[in-house]
Formats: structure tokens, sequence, C-alpha cells
């Protein structure tokens, strides 16, 4: 078995801090987080809502500049980048999916995965192209525009778009949220299997304890701090943490 002490590291944070107004009015959306994210693993980021979970995977993806502290991805420090630089690196070492899936509505299924590559003026992969295109089970939608096609279709679409540049690692931002449990089902295997069979890099934040489950490692927020983590965990191991936390925010906030 491969121990995370021996695997690559994809991303990493080194005290990361995000601070929002001042004062008696004063949120840390993220209060010094160091975290290694491991290529070659599916890692989902969890925690009761508030947490910081978007705000950590908006810094990660350089969609967010934090307070302070230092964010790396891919062997590249983000802060040391220039606005076209960070535009070039989402572009060519980033693959995202949203939970509104984010398809040009005016494009077809083919033209909404080639996007990325077109916008950086790279020919695709042929190969790549149809394994990725297959592996979604896209092939017969690929003339559809996204009005013609169902949400988990549309989102496989996402996950192919995200995954057609060969990225160095995929944030996804509640990639289920908007679809019922068997499309939802559908997009975490082809993730997964993305994981294992092309040795893709994903981080997923998620509030689903199902969606967690597919991961090789969860990593729990509260307050804007790692709290704990856990490794090839079940379901019901997920909800136990989840419980706890969420117990304790609405403790600490008096509602409970
Ligand atoms: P999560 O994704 O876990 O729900 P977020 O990262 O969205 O948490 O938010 C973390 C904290 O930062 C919350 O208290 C939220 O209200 C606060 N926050 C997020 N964005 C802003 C903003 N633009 N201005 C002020 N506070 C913000």
């Amino acid at each position: 078995m491969t121990t995370q002490t021996q695997l690559a590291t994809a991303a990493h944070t080194s005290d990361l801090r995000k601070i929002y107004g001042s004062g008696a009015s004063e949120v840390r959306a993220l209060d010094g987080v160091t975290l290694d994210l491991y290529a070659g693993q599916f890692t989902a980021i969890m925690g009761p809502s508030g947490s910081g979970k978007s705000t950590l995977m908006h810094c990660l993806a350089a969609l967010d500049t934090p307070t302070s502290g230092e964010v790396v991805v891919d062997g590249t420090t983000l802060g040391s980048l220039g606005d076209k630089a960070l535009t070039r690196l989402r572009r060519e070492r980033v693959g995202f999916v949203f939970q509104a899936f984010n398809l040009v509505p005016t494009l077809t299924a083919r033209e909404n995965i080639l996007l990325p590559l077109t916008l950086a003026g790279r020919k695709p992969e042929r190969d790549w192209f149809d394994l990725v295109v297959d592996t979604v089970g896209l092939r017969d939608r690929l003339g559809h525009r996204p009005a013609e096609m169902s949400g988990g279709q549309q989102q496989r679409v996402a996950c192919a778009r995200a995954l057609v540049s060969k990225p160095s690692i995929v944030f996804a931002d509640e990639p289920t949220g908007n679809l019922d449990s068997l499309s939802g089902g559908e997009v975490l295997a082809f993730l997964r299997r993305s994981v294992d069979e092309f040795d893709q890099t994903i981080v997923m934040v998620t509030h689903d304890a199902v969606a967690a489950s597919y991961c090789d490692r969860v990593i729990f927020l509260a307050d804007g701090k790692v709290v704990d983590e856990l490794t090839d965990p079940t379901r019901e191991q997920i909800l136990e943490h989840m419980t706890e936390l969420q117990t304790a925010a609405l403790q600490r906030s008096g509602q409970v």
C-alpha cells in the first residue's frame, strides 16, 4: 500500500489566512491552514457551513488571494505570479468542476469540452479526448447543447472539460450538489476512475458524506482551521465526524 509520505505533493498551503473586515466585524475565513494535497489522490474537503471550505478551494485554485501565507500548486508559488501568469496556470495546469456546471449554453458538448484547449490555442490529443469522452459516456451526446442534456450529462461534460487539458490538479466545488443521487453517483464514479486509471489529482469540496466516501482522504475544517482528517474513510466514519463538528459549531454559536 502507498503511504501518504511516499506520494508527491500536488498542492501545498502554508499558514494560509484569509481575513475579512476588521475589529469587531473581523471574520477569519482561513485561520492558519497548513496542508499538503497529494498527487494521484482524490481528496475531499468537508466542514460545517462557514468553516472556510470555499475560501480554501478558491485560494488553492488561484481564484482568490489570501491575506497571508503561501499556496504552491504543481511546484509554483502562486503569490509570486502576476495576473497573466496566474491566468495561464489556471488554464493550463488546473481543471475546474463547479456545482452549477458552468457550461457555455450556445456551444455543443464537444465544443464545451474542448473550450480550455481552444482558449489556449492548443490542439486536442485525439486519443485522450476519445478516452475521456468514452469514459464519461458522452459519445452520442457530443453534438448536443447543454439545454438538450440532463443535469448529470451536463456535469459529465464539465468533468470531461476539466480533464481534457491533462491538468496537474482538478478542483471540484460541490460537483454533485445539483444532481440526483443516481447522476451524482455516475459523476463520482467517473472522478474516482480518473484518479485510479488516469492518475489524476482531484480535490473536492462537499458536504455530502456519500460523495466524500469515494475519496482516498477527507480533510475536515472548522472555523478556518484543519481540525481532523480520515484516510480511506467509510460513509459512517465521515458522518460521525461531521455530526461532531456541526454540533460543536452550533454550541459555539449558542444555537444549542
Ligand atoms: P464554507 O465554504 O465552508 O461554507 P466559506 O469559505 O464560504 O465557508 O466562508 C468562511 C467564512 O468567511 C464565513 O464566515 C463567511 O461568512 C466568510 N466570508 C466568505 N466570503 C466573505 C466575504 N466576501 N466577505 C465577508 N465574509 C466572507
